[in-house]
């Protein structure tokens, strides 16, 4: 069995901000700190695409056409 990962695909600002907050990381995410899981670009309002959890940690990916589709690859577990 594969991690099991649970995905926000539709991200409005609004509720990812609420989201931020509520994890705890929304000073990171402000900062600039996150990083798309692929290309290590910050992550920030305009260029997020999507989130998943992976154990413990929340992993982003931007908006960038390569890494929304090594996204979907993954989602559909050809990993
Ligand atoms: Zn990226």
């Amino acid at each position: 069995m594969k991690v099991r990962k649970k995905t926000l695909d539709v991200l409005h600002s609004d509720d990812l901000e609420q989201f931020l907050i509520n994890m705890e990381i929304y000073e990171n995410f402000k900062n600039e700190k996150i990083l798309c899981n692929y290309c290590n670009v910050p992550i920030n309002f305009d260029n997020v695409c999507a989130l998943t959890f992976r154990k413990e940690s929340i992993i982003f990916i931007c908006d960038k056409e390569s890494c929304h589709k090594t996204f979907l690859r993954l989602q559909k577990g050809e990993e």
